[in-house]
């Protein structure tokens, strides 16, 4: 097994790459006003309000659910979010959250109200990550999908088109695709995005490889919403070694311009270990973000599965601490209103639970279904499934092992 070195070299860029600066003069980023945010909270959280009189009925109930859903979505930001971001006539406040208005939003809240009213376990999935492929050019630390990495296929293009239609059934309303790298398997891709986004809002997850401007073009036009590239440091050096590529930062940037150009909302991913945290980096991180014109910043925490198996990589308290304030820094304070949205589940989840497992799941690249990708908690394999030809997904909620079940 190949072996990558870690990042453990900290320095400061005196000036920013230029790709960089290229994308700010090439894509203006639209961040709704204070008036046009106030209000479409509003109205946001009206429809709630109606939906909830419409579907629970009781004002008792429908006063109680509100409220607890509205405490919910406090702890899962810690805090009013007031952040909005406008993509394409839809509002975003979340990348795990359908834009609004859309009926897969209101049939997320219809679900989660009647969730939160009788803490009905039985309430579908609402969304999944699909590994559609095996295939990577990248060699990075934190892979969890190392072990099924660059081996024969598992999923047919057949396969995969019944995947989504099983799911859809299901009610689920956003996929995520990933990989391995899913625009390795870009033939495919594309017309399964086709298929997926008649009834489900579609996102790509990628490293940016083979994210040129033209497939982004053919991406959006599939109807592909959103895309996540992940981009471990603003140093172009470290995200290379991160990755074990040479060209990785390179071509995540300018997938980063390829996607805003085409209009989809955009997001970075990153991997905070304990070396980026001790060396200060996640303030110009999200100042590098920023200049990228993204939308979200989503900050993972290290876990030791897959190729930093058995590796010490937990963050310590310390660590925890740092982000919990920058997360409430970011999204809430008053200088950082042009800063991206910066997403940190570690916040809610050891607060109020985690929802992978009873909301979302992680299919990966040899059709084994998990919580989420950090979670290997194999509950069935959706390819035995289609072999044998069953059409129903079972019953059978994977529960994150690591954070209690949010009710
Ligand atoms: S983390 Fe993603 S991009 Fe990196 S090696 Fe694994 S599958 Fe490839």
């Amino acid at each position: 097994m190949e072996t990558v070195a870690k990042t453990s070299v900290v320095f400061i860029p005196t000036k920013q790459t230029p790709a960089v600066t290229q994308i700010k003069a090439a894509a203006p980023n639209y961040k709704p006003g204070r008036f046009e945010t106030a209000i479409t909270w509003w109205r946001i959280k009206t429809r709630i309000f109606f939906f909830a009189c419409i579907i629970l009925k009781k004002p008792q109930t429908v006063i109680a659910t509100f409220k607890k859903m509205i405490s919910l979505r406090n702890n899962v930001w810690g805090g009013d979010l007031k952040k909005l971001h406008k993509i394409d006539g839809k509002y975003y406040f979340n990348q795990y959250t359908p834009g609004w208005p859309s009926r897969a939003y209101d049939e997320l809240i219809k679900g989660e109200l009647r969730r939160q009213a009788d803490g009905n376990r039985s309430e579908k999935l609402s969304f999944i990550f699909l590994a559609i492929t095996r295939k990577c050019p990248m060699r990075c630390e934190h892979c969890f999908e190392w072990d099924n990495l660059n081996q024969k296929e598992s999923f047919t293009k057949e396969d995969l088109f019944t995947v989504v239609d099983m799911y859809q059934r299901e009610g689920v309303l956003q996929i995520h695709f990933s990989g391995g790298e899913p625009m390795a398997r870009f033939k495919d891709l594309l017309p399964l995005i086709r298929h997926a986004s008649k009834k489900t809002e579609c996102w790509v997850l990628s490293s940016g490889f083979n994210f040129t401007e033209k497939n982004a073009g053919l991406l959006k036009e599939a109807g592909c919403k959103g895309v996540v590239i992940s981009i471990d440091h603003y140093i172009e050096e470290l995200h290379n070694l991160f990755r074990g590529n040479p060209g990785a930062f390179a071509g995540a940037v300018q997938a980063v311009a390829a996607a805003r150009k085409a209009g989809m909302v955009t997001s970075l991913s990153v991997c905070v270990t304990k070396a980026f945290l001790d060396g200060h980096h996640l303030d110009p991180y999200m100042a590098f973000a920023k200049n990228l014109g993204v939308q979200f910043v989503q900050v993972l925490e290290p876990r030791s599965v897959g190729h930093y198996e058995g590796q010490a990589v937990q963050l310590e308290e310390k660590h925890i601490s740092m982000l919990e304030t920058a997360f409430k820094k970011f999204n809430h304070s008053a200088g950082y209103t042009d800063y991206p949205t910066m997403l940190y589940h570690g916040y809610h989840q050891r607060r109020v639970g985690c929802f992978s497992g009873s909301r979302s799941v992680y299919i990966d690249s040899g059709g084994d279904v998990h919580a989420c990708p950090f979670c290997h908690t194999k509950s069935y394999n959706i390819i035995d499934l289609i072999r044998k030809q069953v059409t129903a997904l079972p019953v059978k909620e994977n529960s994150c092992p690591q954070f209690s079940r949010i009710a």
